[in-house]
């Protein structure tokens, strides 16, 4: 089964996908910290990456789709893949589309954590403690909810067509959302 969980910075998305990842033995694929680690390897694309993440910008879909290819084809991770952060534009959607019919996968579940503005300022100012990330300062926290806002206003149009899409209110308590999940996924 693969899976995908969509919604803006502090919508919990990293939070369910551990426990997803446990409960149904998957991989989580999440494009935030694969591009992080680029940045403490001062790898090429590291550099090139640094100044649009700290910004609150989105990485260009070239990079990211490049760097997730292989995750995605890869026959151990076939049909255990748990999506966090990745669709985030209708490229990315469109790209992952073509790479799981490729090696004959497709997505079974969307979960929407849908989730309002105030309830992201607080959960990221206390990760912003918790974890410090250079890219949780109020400021950018705003800047990528915007972004988030701007640019993935297609991929939910896009993805909640699908009759895998469900939307769930991510303003819950973490636990209240995994029960959600559970149901959906009959597990
Ligand atoms: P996240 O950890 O998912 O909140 O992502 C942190 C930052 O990484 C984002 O604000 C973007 O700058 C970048 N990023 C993560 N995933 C993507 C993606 N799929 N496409 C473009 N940029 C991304």
């Amino acid at each position: 089964m693969n899976l995908i969980l969509f919604g803006p910075p502090g919508a919990g998305k990293g939070t369910q996908a551990k426990y997803l990842v446990n409960k149904l033995n998957g991989f989580q694929i999440s494009t935030g910290d694969i591009l992080r680690d680029e940045i403490q390897k001062s790898s090429e694309i590291g550099k090139k990456i640094i100044n649009d993440m700290n910004d609150g910008k989105f990485v260009n879909d070239e990079i990211v789709n490049n760097l997730i290819k292989n995750v995605i084809i890869d026959p151990q991770k076939k049909n255990k893949l748990i999506f966090d952060g990745y669709p985030r534009s209708l490229s990315q959607a469109k790209n992952l589309d073509l790479l799981l019919n490729g090696s004959n996968q497709k997505i079974d579940f969307i979960f929407f954590l849908n989730v309002n503005k105030d309830t992201i300022i607080k959960r990221i100012e206390k990760r912003k403690i918790l974890e410090k990330r250079s890219d949780d300062d109020l400021n950018t926290i705003l800047k990528r909810y915007d972004t988030y806002m701007e640019t993935t206003k297609p991929v939910l149009d896009f993805y909640s067509k699908n009759p895998n899409f469900y939307e769930i209110d991510g303003n819950l308590k973490i636990e209240q959302i995994t029960a959600k999940i559970k149901v959906f996924l009959n597990v």
